[in-house]
């Protein structure tokens, strides 16, 4: 891992998501992605590792990645971020309802920064740049930050996120893909928002060799 980023990979909430701590080690400003309940323990990490939380981000609006965000929003006085989709969609009352009823939990509540695509975020020494991955959800997104891609419930270790959830479409993960991802450097590293793979993070040219859904209906068709 290049020296001038730390990450910490954690799990939280009862659906089990990766968080992750993510900071410069020049400054100690840092963000959060995806804080999927345990507010404490992701409290302590922060506490622990000497960190000034500068942003909440979230790669969507799935109660399983924003559980804790109003909570450490006003423990670390800190702004949430996500993608302008997302937080557009999961506010509506028709929207909430059904997302509930999928997932069994309240998805995400307002947000306090709507980020688009190409969007630029200054964390201490390092830059996080936002891609749209619509298809997991109509506002998924990817973080990329030192070669870094954290790519919430859009890719996974050697497979990809569900598609059948409200707003999702299949041919629309498959094209996010396509056109934000696999055209990343090779040598980037997966940080995913689930642990389903055989490890916990994978490099793109892992995937692009091993996962199904890249090698059958992405490269396949080119
Ligand atoms: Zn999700
Ligand atoms: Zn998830």
């Amino acid at each position: 891992m290049d020296s001038k980023i730390n990450i910490i990979q954690t799990v939280t909430g009862s659906y089990m998501v990766n968080t992750y701590l993510v900071s410069c080690p020049e400054t100690r400003e840092g963000f959060i992605v995806d804080p999927g309940g345990d507010a404490e323990k992701i409290k302590k990490l922060v506490t622990d590792n000497n960190i000034q939380v500068k942003y909440i981000l979230n790669t969507h609006g799935h109660a399983d990645h924003v559980l804790a965000n109003m909570e450490l929003k006003h423990s670390f006085k800190t702004r949430i971020c996500m993608h302008k989709d997302d937080a557009d969609f999961f506010i509506q009352p028709e929207i909430q309802k059904i997302s509930e009823k999928e997932l069994g939990l309240a998805a995400s509540g307002s947000v306090d920064i709507k980020l688009g695509d190409g969007d630029l975020l200054k964390v201490g020494c390092l830059e996080i740049r936002v891609l749209h991955t619509p298809g997991h959800s109509p506002g998924s997104a990817c973080f990329l930050v030192k070669g870094n891609l954290f790519t919430g419930d859009t890719l996974f270790v050697g497979d990809v996120g569900r598609s059948d959830l409200v707003g999702g479409s299949f041919d629309t993960l498959l094209q996010s893909i396509k056109e934000q991802i696999i055209v990343l450097p090779r040598d980037t590293i997966v940080w995913p928002g689930h642990n389903y793979g055989e490890t916990p993070t994978s490099t793109l040219a892992w995937e692009m060799a091993e996962n199904p859904y890249i090698t059958d209906f992405i490269l396949a068709e080119e």
